[in-house]
Protein backbone atom coordinates (compact mmCIF):
# COMPACT_ATOMS: atom_id res chain seq x y z
CA UNK A 1 0.00 0.00 0.00
CA UNK A 2 0.98 3.45 -1.17
CA UNK A 3 1.42 6.45 1.77
CA UNK A 4 0.25 9.97 -0.16
CA UNK A 5 0.77 12.46 2.05
CA UNK A 6 -2.22 13.51 3.77
CA UNK A 7 -4.07 17.10 3.53
CA UNK A 8 -2.28 17.61 7.05
CA UNK A 9 -5.55 18.75 8.76
CA UNK A 10 -6.24 18.16 12.66
CA UNK A 11 -3.39 17.76 15.29
CA UNK A 12 -0.33 16.25 14.60
CA UNK A 13 -0.09 13.71 17.03
CA UNK A 14 3.47 13.42 18.09
CA UNK A 15 4.67 10.20 19.66
CA UNK A 16 7.98 10.31 19.58
CA UNK A 17 9.90 9.33 22.27
CA UNK A 18 11.69 12.94 21.94
CA UNK A 19 11.67 15.80 20.87
CA UNK A 20 8.27 15.74 22.38
CA UNK A 21 4.67 17.81 22.52
CA UNK A 22 5.75 21.90 23.77
CA UNK A 23 2.58 23.21 25.89
CA UNK A 24 1.16 26.20 24.53
CA UNK A 25 2.36 27.83 27.43
CA UNK A 26 5.74 27.13 26.70
CA UNK A 27 5.81 28.07 23.10
CA UNK A 28 4.38 31.74 23.94
CA UNK A 29 7.22 32.07 27.14
CA UNK A 30 9.58 31.61 24.57
CA UNK A 31 8.38 34.02 22.45
CA UNK A 32 9.98 36.44 24.27
CA UNK A 33 12.08 39.77 23.01
CA UNK A 34 15.82 39.60 22.85
CA UNK A 35 17.11 40.85 26.11
CA UNK A 36 21.09 41.18 27.61
CA UNK A 37 21.73 37.96 29.37
CA UNK A 38 22.99 40.75 32.37
CA UNK A 39 19.80 42.48 32.34
CA UNK A 40 18.03 42.87 35.82
CA UNK A 41 15.03 41.71 34.38
CA UNK A 42 16.47 38.32 32.91
CA UNK A 43 18.73 37.73 35.40
CA UNK A 44 16.18 36.80 38.27
CA UNK A 45 14.78 34.40 35.13
CA UNK A 46 17.98 32.41 34.74
CA UNK A 47 18.66 32.32 38.70
CA UNK A 48 14.74 30.94 39.16
CA UNK A 49 15.48 28.49 36.42
CA UNK A 50 18.87 26.89 37.95
CA UNK A 51 17.19 26.41 41.42
CA UNK A 52 14.53 24.89 39.68
CA UNK A 53 16.37 22.39 37.60
CA UNK A 54 18.47 21.72 40.69
CA UNK A 55 15.09 20.71 42.61
CA UNK A 56 14.23 18.83 39.91
CA UNK A 57 17.69 16.81 39.40
CA UNK A 58 17.18 16.82 43.33
CA UNK A 59 20.75 18.13 43.83
CA UNK A 60 22.83 20.93 45.48
CA UNK A 61 25.80 20.93 42.87
CA UNK A 62 26.26 22.99 40.22
CA UNK A 63 24.29 23.12 36.78
CA UNK A 64 26.17 24.15 33.34
CA UNK A 65 24.53 24.88 30.24
CA UNK A 66 25.29 24.35 26.88
CA UNK A 67 23.33 25.70 23.94
CA UNK A 68 22.90 22.20 22.06
CA UNK A 69 21.04 19.02 22.50
CA UNK A 70 21.78 16.56 24.86
CA UNK A 71 24.84 15.33 23.14
CA UNK A 72 25.98 18.55 23.97
CA UNK A 73 26.18 17.88 27.33
CA UNK A 74 27.39 14.13 26.92
CA UNK A 75 30.61 15.90 25.42
CA UNK A 76 30.84 18.33 28.18
CA UNK A 77 31.09 15.62 30.92
CA UNK A 78 33.68 13.56 28.97
CA UNK A 79 35.65 17.00 28.03
CA UNK A 80 35.66 18.48 31.74
CA UNK A 81 36.68 15.46 33.68
CA UNK A 82 39.20 12.80 31.92
CA UNK A 83 42.77 13.37 30.54
CA UNK A 84 43.69 10.97 26.87
CA UNK A 85 43.83 7.63 27.69
CA UNK A 86 41.92 7.60 31.03
CA UNK A 87 39.53 4.33 31.23
CA UNK A 88 35.63 4.54 31.45
CA UNK A 89 33.45 1.55 32.28
CA UNK A 90 30.23 1.65 29.75
CA UNK A 91 26.96 -0.07 31.20
CA UNK A 92 25.61 -1.16 27.86
CA UNK A 93 21.93 -0.79 27.36
CA UNK A 94 21.48 0.25 23.64
CA UNK A 95 21.90 2.36 21.26
CA UNK A 96 22.55 5.35 23.49
CA UNK A 97 25.00 3.31 25.51
CA UNK A 98 26.95 2.86 22.41
CA UNK A 99 26.50 6.03 20.95
CA UNK A 100 28.06 7.86 24.23
CA UNK A 101 30.93 5.14 23.92
CA UNK A 102 31.58 5.61 20.67
CA UNK A 103 31.66 9.96 21.36
CA UNK A 104 34.41 8.53 24.47
CA UNK A 105 36.45 6.82 22.24
CA UNK A 106 36.57 9.62 19.46
CA UNK A 107 37.69 11.76 22.42
CA UNK A 108 40.63 9.60 23.06
CA UNK A 109 39.15 8.02 25.93
CA UNK A 110 39.40 4.34 26.43
CA UNK A 111 35.92 2.66 26.81
CA UNK A 112 35.56 -0.91 28.72
CA UNK A 113 31.92 -2.09 28.49
CA UNK A 114 30.18 -3.71 30.74
CA UNK A 115 27.80 -6.19 28.32
CA UNK A 116 24.51 -6.71 28.65
CA UNK A 117 21.38 -8.13 26.27
CA UNK A 118 19.52 -4.98 24.67
CA UNK A 119 16.50 -6.24 25.95
CA UNK A 120 16.74 -6.61 29.20
CA UNK A 121 19.57 -4.84 30.44
CA UNK A 122 22.72 -5.46 32.58
CA UNK A 123 23.16 -7.04 36.49
CA UNK A 124 24.54 -4.63 38.06
CA UNK A 125 26.83 -7.58 39.85
CA UNK A 126 28.71 -7.88 36.72
CA UNK A 127 29.38 -3.81 36.65
CA UNK A 128 30.86 -4.60 40.64
CA UNK A 129 32.82 -7.75 38.88
CA UNK A 130 34.51 -5.06 36.30
CA UNK A 131 35.39 -2.91 39.16
CA UNK A 132 36.71 -5.27 41.18
CA UNK A 133 38.85 -6.72 38.72
CA UNK A 134 40.42 -3.38 38.66
CA UNK A 135 43.02 -3.41 40.85
CA UNK A 136 44.94 -0.36 40.17
CA UNK A 137 41.78 1.73 40.07
CA UNK A 138 42.65 2.65 36.84
CA UNK A 139 38.92 2.91 35.63
CA UNK A 140 37.78 6.81 36.12
CA UNK A 141 34.42 6.77 35.79
CA UNK A 142 31.47 4.63 35.00
CA UNK A 143 28.76 5.61 32.65
CA UNK A 144 24.90 4.31 32.45
CA UNK A 145 22.15 5.25 30.36
CA UNK A 146 19.28 5.81 33.21
CA UNK A 147 16.49 5.38 30.67
CA UNK A 148 17.43 3.93 27.58
CA UNK A 149 14.97 5.66 24.66
CA UNK A 150 15.86 3.01 22.13
CA UNK A 151 14.87 -0.29 24.15
CA UNK A 152 12.31 1.24 26.49
CA UNK A 153 14.64 0.23 29.73
CA UNK A 154 14.82 1.44 32.94
CA UNK A 155 18.06 0.89 34.51
CA UNK A 156 18.20 1.43 37.96
CA UNK A 157 20.97 3.65 38.35
CA UNK A 158 20.76 3.42 42.78
CA UNK A 159 21.86 -0.76 41.77
CA UNK A 160 24.86 0.64 40.18
CA UNK A 161 25.58 3.17 42.48
CA UNK A 162 25.30 0.25 44.79
CA UNK A 163 27.88 -2.37 43.29
CA UNK A 164 30.43 0.51 42.91
CA UNK A 165 30.30 1.18 46.32
CA UNK A 166 30.36 -3.01 46.95
CA UNK A 167 33.32 -2.34 44.62
CA UNK A 168 34.90 -0.23 47.02
CA UNK A 169 35.85 1.41 44.05
CA UNK A 170 36.57 5.37 43.78
CA UNK A 171 34.96 5.82 40.04
CA UNK A 172 33.27 8.86 39.27
CA UNK A 173 29.48 8.32 38.49
CA UNK A 174 28.30 9.80 35.59
CA UNK A 175 24.10 9.09 34.19
CA UNK A 176 22.34 9.70 31.44
CA UNK A 177 19.09 11.54 32.55
CA UNK A 178 17.63 12.62 29.11
CA UNK A 179 14.52 10.83 28.63
CA UNK A 180 14.16 10.41 32.23
CA UNK A 181 14.34 13.87 33.84
CA UNK A 182 10.63 15.17 34.90
CA UNK A 183 8.88 11.77 33.68
CA UNK A 184 10.93 8.68 35.82
CA UNK A 185 11.98 9.51 39.38
CA UNK A 186 15.84 10.80 39.02
CA UNK A 187 17.51 11.24 42.16
CA UNK A 188 21.00 12.85 41.86
CA UNK A 189 22.28 13.18 44.98
CA UNK A 190 20.88 10.43 46.57
CA UNK A 191 22.26 7.96 44.06
CA UNK A 192 25.44 9.92 44.57
CA UNK A 193 25.70 11.02 41.17
CA UNK A 194 28.67 12.90 39.94
CA UNK A 195 27.65 14.47 36.59
CA UNK A 196 24.00 14.23 35.66
CA UNK A 197 23.44 14.88 31.63
CA UNK A 198 20.17 16.36 30.38
CA UNK A 199 18.47 17.81 27.43
CA UNK A 200 15.65 20.14 27.18
CA UNK A 201 13.13 18.64 24.80
CA UNK A 202 11.64 15.36 26.34
CA UNK A 203 10.59 15.47 30.16
CA UNK A 204 10.90 19.39 30.49
CA UNK A 205 8.45 19.43 27.18
CA UNK A 206 10.71 22.52 25.92
CA UNK A 207 12.73 22.89 22.06
CA UNK A 208 15.42 21.24 21.73
CA UNK A 209 18.69 23.17 21.90
CA UNK A 210 19.70 23.43 25.30
CA UNK A 211 21.97 21.11 27.23
CA UNK A 212 23.06 20.87 30.63
CA UNK A 213 24.84 18.77 33.48
CA UNK A 214 24.37 18.23 37.08
CA UNK A 215 27.74 18.35 38.60
CA UNK A 216 28.92 17.33 42.08
CA UNK A 217 31.99 18.36 44.43
CA UNK A 218 34.05 15.67 43.36
CA UNK A 219 33.63 15.84 39.75
CA UNK A 220 34.42 19.45 40.10
CA UNK A 221 37.78 18.62 42.10
CA UNK A 222 38.28 15.90 39.20
CA UNK A 223 37.89 18.92 36.59
CA UNK A 224 40.83 20.39 38.11
CA UNK A 225 42.81 17.31 37.19
CA UNK A 226 41.62 16.65 33.34
CA UNK A 227 43.45 17.77 30.46
CA UNK A 228 41.32 16.69 27.43
CA UNK A 229 41.09 19.48 25.28
CA UNK A 230 38.26 21.32 25.21
CA UNK A 231 36.92 25.38 25.25
CA UNK A 232 33.39 26.19 24.59
CA UNK A 233 32.45 23.16 26.71
CA UNK A 234 34.89 24.21 29.60
CA UNK A 235 33.42 24.46 33.40
CA UNK A 236 36.61 26.77 34.28
CA UNK A 237 36.30 29.52 31.69
CA UNK A 238 32.17 29.29 32.49
CA UNK A 239 32.84 29.64 36.13
CA UNK A 240 34.63 32.61 35.25
CA UNK A 241 31.58 34.00 33.67
CA UNK A 242 28.62 36.07 35.53
CA UNK A 243 26.13 33.54 34.83
CA UNK A 244 28.60 31.12 36.02
CA UNK A 245 27.84 28.98 32.54
CA UNK A 246 27.97 29.45 29.04
CA UNK A 247 31.11 30.22 27.01
CA UNK A 248 29.20 32.06 24.70
CA UNK A 249 25.97 33.81 24.26
CA UNK A 250 22.71 32.49 26.27
CA UNK A 251 19.84 31.94 24.80
CA UNK A 252 17.54 33.66 26.97
CA UNK A 253 14.30 32.90 25.13
CA UNK A 254 15.31 29.03 26.41
CA UNK A 255 15.06 30.18 30.10
CA UNK A 256 11.78 32.08 29.85
CA UNK A 257 10.57 28.78 27.94
CA UNK A 258 11.99 26.69 30.64
CA UNK A 259 10.62 29.22 33.67
CA UNK A 260 7.28 27.94 32.06
CA UNK A 261 7.99 24.48 32.19
CA UNK A 262 9.08 24.51 35.51
CA UNK A 263 6.13 26.51 36.81
CA UNK A 264 3.69 23.39 35.16
CA UNK A 265 5.63 20.82 36.60
CA UNK A 266 5.77 22.40 40.06
CA UNK A 267 2.15 23.57 39.57
CA UNK A 268 1.06 19.49 38.74
CA UNK A 269 3.59 18.26 41.60
CA UNK A 270 6.57 16.10 40.86
CA UNK A 271 5.28 12.66 42.04
CA UNK A 272 2.03 13.47 40.31
CA UNK A 273 4.08 13.95 36.88
CA UNK A 274 5.87 11.07 37.40
CA UNK A 275 2.78 8.56 38.70
CA UNK A 276 0.58 10.33 35.17
CA UNK A 277 3.69 8.68 33.23
CA UNK A 278 3.82 5.25 34.99
CA UNK A 279 -0.15 5.70 34.51
CA UNK A 280 0.26 6.52 30.84
CA UNK A 281 2.85 3.73 30.07
CA UNK A 282 1.08 1.05 31.54
CA UNK A 283 -1.98 1.62 29.00
CA UNK A 284 0.31 2.09 26.64
CA UNK A 285 1.93 -1.60 27.44
CA UNK A 286 -1.47 -3.34 28.18
CA UNK A 287 -2.17 -2.23 24.18
CA UNK A 288 0.92 -4.07 23.30
CA UNK A 289 0.78 -7.05 25.59
CA UNK A 290 -2.93 -7.47 23.87
CA UNK A 291 -1.59 -7.23 20.70
CA UNK A 292 1.49 -9.59 20.66
CA UNK A 293 -1.37 -12.27 20.45
CA UNK A 294 -1.72 -14.10 16.81
CA UNK A 295 1.96 -13.64 16.53
CA UNK A 296 1.68 -9.76 16.90
CA UNK A 297 4.39 -7.15 17.93
CA UNK A 298 5.47 -7.21 21.51
CA UNK A 299 7.16 -5.36 24.06
CA UNK A 300 10.98 -5.43 23.40
CA UNK A 301 11.78 -5.00 26.84
CA UNK A 302 11.75 -8.40 28.64
CA UNK A 303 11.91 -7.65 31.98
CA UNK A 304 9.05 -6.04 33.70
CA UNK A 305 10.81 -4.37 36.25
CA UNK A 306 12.13 -2.65 34.14
CA UNK A 307 9.77 -1.09 31.33
CA UNK A 308 10.23 2.49 30.79
CA UNK A 309 7.68 4.92 31.52
CA UNK A 310 8.47 7.55 29.25
CA UNK A 311 8.98 5.30 25.80
CA UNK A 312 7.86 1.93 25.03
CA UNK A 313 9.84 0.15 22.26
CA UNK A 314 7.58 -2.63 20.52
CA UNK A 315 9.20 -5.24 18.39
CA UNK A 316 7.88 -6.27 15.19
CA UNK A 317 7.10 -9.40 13.96
CA UNK A 318 9.58 -11.15 12.11
CA UNK A 319 8.95 -10.33 8.45
CA UNK A 320 6.76 -6.78 8.95
CA UNK A 321 8.87 -3.44 8.70
CA UNK A 322 8.18 -1.16 11.28
CA UNK A 323 9.08 1.43 8.90
CA UNK A 324 6.32 0.88 6.87
CA UNK A 325 4.15 1.01 9.64
CA UNK A 326 5.71 4.28 10.76
CA UNK A 327 4.98 5.80 7.32
CA UNK A 328 1.34 4.50 7.60
CA UNK A 329 0.38 5.84 10.68
CA UNK A 330 2.08 9.18 9.51
CA UNK A 331 0.50 9.41 6.02
CA UNK A 332 -3.11 8.32 7.00
CA UNK A 333 -3.31 9.63 10.37
CA UNK A 334 -0.45 12.22 11.25
CA UNK A 335 0.81 9.94 14.10
CA UNK A 336 4.33 10.69 14.22
CA UNK A 337 5.87 7.09 15.84
CA UNK A 338 9.43 6.63 16.63
CA UNK A 339 11.71 4.43 14.93
CA UNK A 340 14.26 1.38 15.65
CA UNK A 341 17.70 3.11 16.59
CA UNK A 342 20.98 1.08 15.04
CA UNK A 343 20.65 -2.45 14.91
CA UNK A 344 16.56 -2.03 15.61
CA UNK A 345 16.02 -0.77 12.22
CA UNK A 346 13.22 -1.73 10.79
CA UNK A 347 12.63 -4.33 13.57
CA UNK A 348 11.32 -1.44 15.99
CA UNK A 349 8.90 1.10 16.21
CA UNK A 350 9.04 3.14 19.43
CA UNK A 351 5.78 5.21 21.12
CA UNK A 352 6.92 7.92 23.34
CA UNK A 353 4.61 8.79 26.35
CA UNK A 354 6.54 11.33 27.83
CA UNK A 355 6.21 15.01 28.38
CA UNK A 356 2.91 16.97 28.08
CA UNK A 357 0.71 13.88 27.44
CA UNK A 358 -3.13 13.22 28.51
CA UNK A 359 -5.04 9.75 28.31
CA UNK A 360 -7.03 10.67 24.85
CA UNK A 361 -3.71 11.69 23.39
CA UNK A 362 -2.03 8.28 24.04
CA UNK A 363 -5.61 6.66 23.13
CA UNK A 364 -5.75 8.33 19.71
CA UNK A 365 -1.74 6.75 19.14
CA UNK A 366 -2.85 3.58 20.06
CA UNK A 367 -5.89 3.58 17.97
CA UNK A 368 -3.90 4.76 15.08
CA UNK A 369 -1.48 2.56 15.04
CA UNK A 370 -4.19 -0.40 15.32
CA UNK A 371 -5.77 0.73 12.30
CA UNK A 372 -1.93 0.63 10.76
CA UNK A 373 -1.93 -2.88 11.30
CA UNK A 374 -5.22 -3.69 9.98
CA UNK A 375 -4.48 -1.90 7.07
CA UNK A 376 -1.21 -2.73 6.60
CA UNK A 377 -1.84 -6.72 7.40
CA UNK A 378 0.70 -6.99 9.89
CA UNK A 379 -0.71 -9.86 12.38
CA UNK A 380 -1.64 -9.09 15.79
CA UNK A 381 -5.05 -9.37 18.49
CA UNK A 382 -6.96 -6.47 17.79
CA UNK A 383 -8.36 -4.98 21.16
CA UNK A 384 -5.78 -3.10 22.62
CA UNK A 385 -6.99 0.05 22.82
CA UNK A 386 -9.83 -2.03 24.91
CA UNK A 387 -7.33 -3.00 26.96
CA UNK A 388 -5.72 0.34 27.78
CA UNK A 389 -9.18 1.55 27.93
CA UNK A 390 -9.30 -0.48 30.90
CA UNK A 391 -6.44 0.24 32.23
CA UNK A 392 -6.67 3.70 32.09
CA UNK A 393 -10.33 3.07 34.14
CA UNK A 394 -9.02 1.38 36.73
CA UNK A 395 -6.04 3.28 37.75
CA UNK A 396 -8.53 6.50 37.17
C1 LIG B 1 17.63 11.81 23.17
C2 LIG B 1 18.70 11.14 23.94
C3 LIG B 1 20.05 11.48 23.79
C4 LIG B 1 20.55 12.42 22.76
O1 LIG B 1 20.09 13.67 22.94
P1 LIG B 1 20.05 14.71 21.73
O2 LIG B 1 19.26 15.80 22.37
O3 LIG B 1 19.33 14.05 20.62
O4 LIG B 1 21.43 15.08 21.41
C5 LIG B 1 20.96 10.86 24.60
N1 LIG B 1 20.60 9.94 25.50
C6 LIG B 1 19.32 9.56 25.65
C7 LIG B 1 18.97 8.52 26.65
C8 LIG B 1 18.33 10.14 24.87
O5 LIG B 1 17.05 9.75 25.01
Amino acid sequence: MTNKPIAPRGRLFFANPGPTNIPDSILLATAHATIDSNDPRFVPVYEECVAGLKSILRTTGHVFFYTGSGHSAWEASLVNLFSPGDRLLVVETGHFSEDWSQMATDLGLQVTTVAADWRRGCDPDAVRAALEADHAHEIRAVCAVHNETSTGMTLPVERIRAAMDAARHPALLLADTISSLGSIDFRMDDWRIDVAVGGSQKGLMMPTGLGFTGVSARALEAHGRARLPRHYFDWSRMLKRPMRSFVGTAPTPMFYGMKESLRLIGEEGLDAVFARHARLARAVRAAVRQWSGNSGPQLFCLDPARLSDSVTAVLMPEGHDAERLRAATLGRFNVSLGGGLARLAGRVFRIGHLGDLNEPMVLGTLASVEMAMKLEGIPHAPGGVDAAMAELVASA
